[in-house]
């Protein structure tokens, strides 16, 4: 007898599991038993609950944003598992392909019903649940639209950040504000938040340890807000919210589903501060979205 195929499916689901025990969230688990069995109730689930304590020291694999850039987007064969890319083709009307019927990892794990951002914040509280909260001056939590049909994630606050307490305030803060004016919005048309809410010391990136800690709390912000779109600004938060190790590089500009928004990554503002020829890619990125949304660019002022 042939021996019975393996189901893609379930590799698919069991790589991604496998991916974000790694980071420390181990809520999956209790939920893939719950999911296998059919049993999962709304996703009514304590915040506090699903807050998975972090293991006490983790090596960092993540690989660093390229020096050059690509000459060219490797084809998404080469994207690994977890990942789901969209056809690049039609982007307004592009097929999400959806990783399994039912409620996605997320809404499973994450999801807590009629959540607020006011709430999520008060959760979050004085949070001293990483290392992160020892040398950091505020929690940057996130600012702007509660019902922003766009979100842009970043890897988390810098010098600058800290001191006031707001995202993208620094230097990469100002072209990323430039970058939403030129798709004709305000900051306060978006929501802009990161992977980590506490500055890393030397603004070095997050460790695994502190993105798992972390992450909770940005899930429970994209289910609050519920955006079309979603921009994940460099690796850190294209990997950790594509649950993949693979470079950025790989997978820029491409469509991803996240819990039915759209997730497309591109570079980070500060990559582009260092890398001024990678402009046009992600105003390349910027115009698909702005495809998706309707947006039409502002008129120059002659
Ligand atoms: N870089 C980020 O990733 N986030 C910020 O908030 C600022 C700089």
């Amino acid at each position: 007898m042939k021996p019975a195929s393996p189901d893609p499916v379930r590799g698919k689901l069991e790589s991604r599991l496998r991916y974000y025990e790694d980071l420390g969230i181990r809520a999956f688990y209790r939920d893939r038993v719950a999911l296998q069995g059919n049993t999962l109730s709304s996703g009514k689930m304590a915040a506090s609950s699903k807050i998975a304590a972090p293991p006490a020291t983790q090596e960092r694999t993540q690989e660093k944003m390229p020096e050059k850039m690509p000459q060219q987007t490797p084809p998404a064969a080469k994207i690994p598992a977890p990942l789901q890319p969209v056809a690049p083709a039609q982007e307004r009307f592009a097929k999400v392909q959806a990783i399994a019927h039912g409620p996605s990892l997320f809404e499973a794990a994450e999801r807590v019903e009629g959540d607020t951002l006011e709430r999520i914040s008060s959760d979050l509280g004085e949070c001293t649940r990483c290392k992160l909260h020892r040398h950091r001056n505020k929690i940057v939590f996130g600012v702007g639209n509660p019902h922003a049909e766009l979100v842009f994630v970043g890897e988390g606050p810098g010098h600058d950040e800290d001191v006031q307490g707001i995202p993208f305030v620094g230097r990469a803060g100002k072209l990323l504000t430039q970058m939403i004016e030129a798709m004709g919005l305000h900051r306060e048309d978006v929501y802009i938040a990161n992977v980590v809410k506490c500055r890393p010391p030397e603004n070095r990136t997050p460790e695994k340890d502190e993105v798992g800690t972390c992450m909770p709390f940005l899930f429970r912000q994209l289910g609050a807000i519920e955006p079309k779109v979603i921009v994940c600004l460099g690796n850190c938060a294209a990997q950790a919210l594509l649950g993949t190790t693979k470079s950025i590089s790989n997978f820029r500009g491409q469509w991803f589903d996240f819990r039915g928004a759209k997730l497309i990554p591109t570079y980070h503002p500060a990559y582009l501060l260092r890398n001024p020829n990678a402009k046009p890619d992600v105003w390349a990125d910027l115009k698909k979205v702005m495809v998706v949304l309707g947006l039409k660019p502002p008129r120059r002022k002659s």
